[in-house]
Order: C-alpha cells, then sequence, then structure tokens
C-alpha cells in the first residue's frame, strides 16, 4: 500500500504517470498534481485505472506544504521543471515527506547546473529522516546506475568514463526539442566541461566533436560535448576516476537553427523590455516552438544511451560499454509519448519503486550511483529499457 504525488503534467509526468498506473500493487494510490490540472485530467484519461489530479503551484512552498498534509503521501515524484525542486524539497520537509527528482536544481536567472544546493539539505533530511533521491531519470540517472553496475561487475577500478547519449530519431519538424524547450537550450548553449585528473576542464558550447559509431545498425553519429550534471556526482562518488565526459548527438539541422536563435538573441535568458512589457526571450521561444509532447506521434527512430568505461580488472586493462536502446514509436503505442520522455519518466518509477519497496531507503539526500546498482538494472530490463553490456576493444573515441 503506497500513495504518492506526481508533480508536473508535461511529457516525463506523462509517462510516470502511465508507469506507475501500470503497477498497482506498488503504487496503490495515485495523484497527478500540476500548475494546470486540466493538463493532469488529460493524462488520467489515458489510463486503463482512476488516478486523482490536483492543482499545485510548486513554487509556492505553502501551498505545496498543503496538499503534501493534506494527503500524506509516501512519496513525492517531482517531475515539473528544476526550478521547483528546492521550494518542492521545502514542502517535503515542512511535511515530513520523501522525495525524487530528475534533474538537478537551476535557477531560473542562471543557467547553472550543479548539486550544491541540494546537497546542501543533507542535515535537514537526514534530522527529518526522509530521504530524496536526486536525478532519477536517463541522464543523470540509469547512466549513474549503470556506472555502479560496472564498477560492482566488471572493473575494479574505473579510470575513464564517457557517457553517449544518442538521439537518432527524427520528428520530422524543422526544429523541436524533444523536451522542454528552454530546459533543453539552456543546457546545449552554456559551456562544454569535463573532468580530467582532479578538476575540471572548460570549453566553449559544442566546440568539441567526435564521431561515435552506435550499435544495433544505429550506426555513426557526430558527438558533441557537453556539461551534464552527473559528471559532479559520478566523480565525487567514484574518486578513482581520471577522465569523465559527456557526450550528446545533434543533426547539422539542430545546430544550424540554434545558431541562427543564438545569433539573433532569442536563446538569452535576460529580461527584455517589448511594448512596454518584460519578457525573457528563451521563454518567449518556448512559447512558439512546438509543445514536445506533440512529436510524440510524429517521431521515429531510435535513442542510444550508454557508458563506456575503460579500467583495470584483475590488474589487466578492460573497457566495457552498456547501453539501452529505445524505439520512439514503440514508447508512443505504450504510454502515448516519444523516447525522450519515456527513457526518463520511466528510471522515475523504478526509483520511486526502489524507495516504496524499501531496497533504497536511508534518510539524507542520495544520488544514484550510491545505493546497490542490481535491484534498479533488474527493474530495467522487467519495464521497458533493456540494456545490453559488451566488452570493447577500443573506447571507439578519439583520445
Ligand atoms: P515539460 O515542460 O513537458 O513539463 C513540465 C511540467 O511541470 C508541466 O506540466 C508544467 O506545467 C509543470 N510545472 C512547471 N512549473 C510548475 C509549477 N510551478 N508548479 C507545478 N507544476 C509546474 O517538461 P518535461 O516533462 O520534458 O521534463 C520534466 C523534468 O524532467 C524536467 O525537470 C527535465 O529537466 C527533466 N528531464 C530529465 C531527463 C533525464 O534524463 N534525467 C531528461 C529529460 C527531462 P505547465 O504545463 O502549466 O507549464
Amino acid at each position: 500500500m503506497s500513495k504518492v504525488i506526481i508533480v508536473g503534467a508535461g511529457g516525463v509526468g506523462g509517462v510516470v504517470t502511465h508507469k506507475c498506473a501500470q503497477l498497482p500493487e506498488v503504487f496503490t494510490d495515485i495523484i497527478l498534481a500540476s500548475r494546470n490540472e486540466e493538463k493532469c485530467k488529460a493524462i488520467a484519461a489515458q489510463l486503463p485505472r482512476a488516478i486523482r489530479t490536483a492543482q499545485v503551484d510548486a513554487d509556492n512552498v505553502a501551498q505545496m506544504t498543503a496538499l503534501l498534509e493534506a494527503e500524506k503521501p509516501d512519496l513525492v515524484i517531482n517531475v515539473a521543471l528544476p526550478y521547483q525542486d528546492l521550494p518542492i524539497m521545502d514542502a517535503c520537509l515542512a511535511a515530513g515527506i520523501d522525495y525524487l527528482d530528475t534533474a538537478n536544481y537551476e535557477p531560473p536567472e542562471e543557467a547553472k547546473f550543479e548539486y550544491s544546493w541540494q546537497w546542501a539539505y543533507q542535515d535537514k533530511f537526514k534530522n527529518a529522516n526522509i530521504m530524496a533521491l536526486l536525478g532519477s531519470g536517463f541522464d543523470p540517472g540509469v547512466t549513474n546506475v549503470y556506472t555502479a553496475y560496472i564498477k560492482k561487475h566488471y572493473l575494479d577500478e574505473i579510470h575513464e568514463l564517457d557517457i553517449i547519449d544518442c538521439n537518432a530519431g527524427d520528428h520530422g519538424q524543422p526544429f523541436a526539442t524533444n523536451f522542454n524547450p528552454e530546459i533543453n537550450i539552456r543546457e546545449v548553449t552554456a559551456k562544454g566541461r569535463f573532468w580530467e585528473n582532479g578538476q575540471w576542464v572548460e570549453t566553449d558550447p559544442l566546440s568539441v566533436k567526435d564521431s561515435y559509431d552506435f550499435p544495433e545498425g544505429i550506426g555513426p553519429k557526430d558527438i558533441y560535448l557537453m556539461y551534464h550534471e552527473e559528471l559532479e556526482s559520478i566523480t565525487k562518488h567514484f574518486p578513482e576516476i581520471k577522465r569523465a565526459r559527456f557526450w550528446m548527438t545533434f543533426s547539422q539541422n539542430y545546430l544550424k537553427h540554434l545558431e541562427v536563435l543564438q545569433n539573433v538573441g532569442m536563446t538569452g535568458i535576460e529580461p527584455v523590455v517589448y511594448e512596454g512589457k518584460e519578457i525573457i526571450p528563451l521563454q518567449f521561444l518556448k512559447a512558439v516552438l512546438p509543445d514536445p509532447s506533440s512529436l510524440g506521434p510524429l517521431t521515429k527512430g531510435r535513442t542510444c544511451i550508454g557508458c563506456v568505461a575503460k579500467g583495470i580488472k584483475d590488474g589487466k586493462e578492460k573497457i566495457v560499454y552498456i547501453y539501452n536502446i529505445c524505439d520512439h514509436e514503440k514508447c508512443y503505442e505504450e504510454v502515448q509519448s516519444q523516447a525522450i520522455s519515456y527513457t526518463t519518466g520511466v528510471p522515475a518509477m523504478i526509483g520511486a519503486k526502489m524507495i516504496l519497496e524499501g531496497k533504497w531507503k536511508a534518510s539524507g539526500v542520495w544520488n544514484m550511483e550510491q545505493f546497490d546498482p542490481d535491484p534498479f538494472m533488474n527493474d530495467l530490463n522487467q519495464y521497458g529499457l533493456p540494456w545490453q553490456v559488451v566488452e570493447l576493444d577500443a573506447t571507439g573515441l578519439t583520445d
């Protein structure tokens, strides 16, 4: 018997709600709450079983706390936007409820991705005897668990880690982002950063490029070095890692549109005055771009996200690649959403299941790689994101 409140009725919220609803023995009572309750109701109407919906502004700690105190759920699954992480954590503290999210806190006024704000809640969560599980999506999330699994079963020491995120799908639109456009563009236009020999090395946005030959017929694609938040927690929890990088594929078409939008100032996050009213260019751009949830029925092709790890096993060098391949159209058939939301929503459901079943349970603030990866990896196979492990002779990346 458990009750969860899912906050956020966007692309990811839709998938988490579908996946939780498929497991009534774990998720007995589900409430989907968001700023706009109509969106919650539209998702609820797609489900084979009844759930409840609610309206909440999660930026408003008092409102969020009142909802938690009235409902007393076992867990809050936060799949609203990164800006809401801290207010929802504050509400969880006030009401004594466990917390899970899929992206680290970001202040709205600055595209800055780091765990410091949420890690600062460690003592407060410990003292309140509640837990926060941070970053239970795919990347961060599954990539952290893959790393922990490699360390547990394949390598005594990980020396080099490359996380590679490939979307080989096509939605047929001239330009659209696969998840919230504002969050996506803030991330992509930020400076790149990777970990090398105990320090961060910064690179200009999308200035480091390589090519990777993806498995199972996906084939070679250009990949670009970016900063991604799991690098911070993974290098903290596996201090033996000498180099950790994150790569993502982008099509030339996406990059061309992004360059023009940047050049004309449409990706800015500083307010500008338009007809006497302050607007933020990136938020206006979001309003005119396709809603990512509208891409569900249009997107074809597959994603391939995985970790290439090089290290030592029994004194010998070894390279291991763990990845998942996910098909956009199959995801749509199952939960009416494309693979980007699917690959985030399924791990959010599994993270919640780990907490509710007591498999991952400890007070304080935790990242995914700090728990035993095995039960999570088993559930990935069972609930829609099966993975493969292969041993490689070379990483396949240019050094
Ligand atoms: P969407 O923009 O589709 O959905 C966000 C939802 O949150 C919307 O329903 C929105 O409401 C709601 N929301 C926004 N602000 C508030 C608020 N103040 N109070 C209540 N609800 C609010 O985003 P996605 O579903 O694509 O992404 C959800 C989260 O998942 C993001 O944090 C994103 O960064 C993360 N993510 C993580 C990934 C991973 O692999 N770890 C990958 C992809 C995404 P409204 O509809 O009214 O705007």
